[in-house]
């Protein structure tokens, strides 16, 4: 029997949401099904329902507590199985006792006698195996052939007569050869007598024939017992009729042992020919046969059925992981999709509601497999389905995402091309268009870039301030345009005489703003000197005429505790002092 309380335990302490547990579960469902298909020598609808139960809460990733709550449900199926095995077994014991009490109603006595009482006693044991009917059925058989052998002196060779009549040669023969061993000393002559008779006059086969008037002679001499009414045996003598009488309840017995015997596909044919040989009626040599061969059938359909119901059951279990599996994937692919969800979740339900009808209604293991089978491969089309269905559903997806994709690449792109743009033109918006230097924006950038740097690391750096003498008298002598073009050639000028780390800028109209990094004071002061006399020296003309352009310049250095506006205001006021002193000139701030 059973112990499901080992396989029950490790759940109590298993965790409910570690990977560990759920892998428990599944184990024990396993290890529940296999002991159940150890126990269950037959299929019981309950206790497939229970089994059902069991896969349906693990499929549904029960928790444990839930698992182990089914586990006594599936014990107690268990234990009803066993109960229709127990009353199938009385059936065929019971069945056995009748044919045993037939074989002693030939009152012998002996070793016969004795192996027959043998039995009967055996008999009155419940039977608990199968196997135990197997070895009853080859020892009824082996008693049934030593009362054939063991034939005793009443007997009159009539009744061999018919039996052998009714049989054929061989096996007539092969009795003969068992009647020579010295195991029956008792054996009287007449069997003796008379096979060799029949298989020496008539060796042909169709002898047979010639023998059955015979028969009809002993019927007449041999009438103990009152005439049967059944047309056959009423032509017997009372010996023949006795054992017909008996050989018609053995040939009930075994057809009733047979009925009750569930045979495979495999064994039907052989299982049918069986039924139909002792419906026809047996002669004794064809029934030690015939229960020799039941017996191997018994053997057989029971070791069949077993393998059969375990390689069902391991079946049964593989698809119902792959089709767990199948739901797992489908219930995480679908977890963004509540409607489609329920939909699958509906159907499925159906499915496993019809799966639970057939398993209650089915009456036989072939059945029950069939309906089963036919509900798993629906439940997993409809999974299959509706996997499709969600890969459709993510390619359109992902092909959304992807455009997205796109669409995004291009906006960096578009973005990238923007910004370079705008930095363009913020450089743009930063540079001076009449000179190309930078402007004011341009000019003040740098200023507070320098001054951070200044402030952070210190060194020498200078703020030049620079305005074009009387520009206004070169606007109104020879046009703006002339005036534009005295901007851009003072803007040159600075430019080619300046270092590249200075920086130059148009702070507006004729007035310039220069910032010279790691540059002393009194470098600078000989730097715009030569700058001053540079410009005034430029050879400027307009209309052919010379003209001279002037610049006046106010420098200081960054000193500590500075602000840029200070800086600048100092240099600016430099710058005036130098246009109030004559202009064309150089001033040091103070
Ligand atoms: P000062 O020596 O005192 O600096 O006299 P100034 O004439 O240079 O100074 P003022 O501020 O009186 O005149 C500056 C003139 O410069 C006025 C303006 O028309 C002219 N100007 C400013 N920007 C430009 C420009 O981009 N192009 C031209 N052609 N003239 C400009
Ligand atoms: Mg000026
Ligand atoms: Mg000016």
């Amino acid at each position: 029997m059973i112990d499901t309380r080992n396989t029950s335990r490790p759940t109590d302490s298993a965790d409910t949401k570690s990977p560990a547990g759920a892998s428990d579960q599944q184990e024990l469902l396993r290890r529940g099904l296999v002991r159940v298909s150890i126990a269950a020598d037959g299929l019981d609808p309950l206790l497939d329902k229970r089994l059902k139960e069991l896969r349906s809460a693990l499929r549904n990733d029960a928790p444990p507590h839930l698992l182990t709550e089914l586990m006594p449900e599936l014990e107690r199926a268990v234990l009803a199985a066993d109960s229709a095995r127990e009353e199938r077994m009385r059936n065929i014991g019971a069945s056995l006792r009748t044919l045993v009490k037939q074989l002693q109603q030939r009152r012998l006595s002996g070793e016969v006698g004795t192996s027959l009482k043998e039995l009967a006693q055996r008999l009155n044991a419940p039977i608990e195996y199968a196997s135990t009917v197997e070895r009853l059925i080859a020892d009824i058989a082996s008693s049934q052939a030593q009362v054939l052998n063991a034939a005793p002196g009443e007997a009159p060779s009539g009744l061999l007569a018919r039996l052998f009549g009714s049989g054929s040669t061989p096996g007539v023969k092969k009795t003969a050869e068992e009647q020579e061993t010295p195991e029956t000393p008792e054996t009287p002559e007449p069997i003796i007598i008379e096979q060799p008779a029949t298989s020496t006059v008539k060796s042909e086969p169709d002898a047979l024939i010639p023998e059955l008037p015979a028969k009809q002679e002993h019927s007449i001499d041999s009438s103990a017992e009152k005439p049967d009414e059944d047309a056959v045996v009423g032509n017997l003598g009372g010996e023949e009729q006795q054992y017909s009488k008996a050989a018609a309840h053995i040939e009930t017995v075994l057809l009733n042992l047979i009925s009750e015997l569930q045979v495979l596909d495999s064994q039907r044919i052989q299982t049918e020919q069986l039924r139909e040989r002792i419906a026809g009626g047996l002669n004794w040599y064809e029934l030690a046969a015939a229960l020799d061969e039941l017996a191997l059938l018994v053997l057989g359909a029971q070791q069949n059925r077993q393998q059969d119901f375990e390689l069902y059951l391991k079946q049964l279990n593989s698809r119902l992981a792959q089709f767990q599996g199948n739901l797992e994937e489908a219930h995480d692919a679908y977890t963004g999709s509540l409607e489609v969800g329920r939909a699958l979740e509906g159907t499925i339900r159906d499915q496993v509601q019809d799966l639970h009808g057939e398993v209650s209604s089915a009456t036989d293991l072939d059945t029950l497999k069939a309906n089963v089978q036919s509900q798993l491969d629906a439940l997993l089309v409809n999974v299959e389905q509706s996997r499709t269905l969600h890969l459709d559903r993510e390619q359109q997806v992902a092909g959304r995402l992807k455009s997205m994709v796109d669409r995004i690449a291009t906006m960096e792109v578009e973005a990238t091309t923007f910004r370079n743009h705008l930095e363009e033109q913020r450089k743009q918006a930063m540079i001076d268009t009449l000179t190309g230097l930078p402007n004011r924006a341009g000019l003040q950038k740098r200023m507070n870039e320098e001054y951070e740097r200044w402030q952070r690391y210190g060194g020498q750096l200078l703020l030049v301030v620079l305005d074009v003498d009387h520009f206004k008298r070169v606007n109104d002598q020879f046009g703006h345009l002339a005036g534009d073009k005295v901007l851009r050639l003072i803007a040159q000028q600075l430019s080619r005489r300046l270092r590249k780390s200075d920086f130059i800028g148009r702070f507006g109209g004729e007035e310039f703003v220069i910032l010279m990094p790691g540059t002393s004071i009194e470098h600078a002061a000989v730097v715009l000197e030569e700058l001053r006399a540079g410009i005034e020296e430029s050879p400027f003309h307009f209309k052919k005429e010379r003209v001279t352009i002037t610049i006046s310049i106010g420098y200081t250095d960054f000193r500590q505790s500075d602000s840029l506006e200070e800086i600048f205001e100092r240099a600016d006021q430099a710058m005036y002092r130098a246009k109030d002193s004559g202009r064309n000139s150089l001033v040091r701030a103070d």
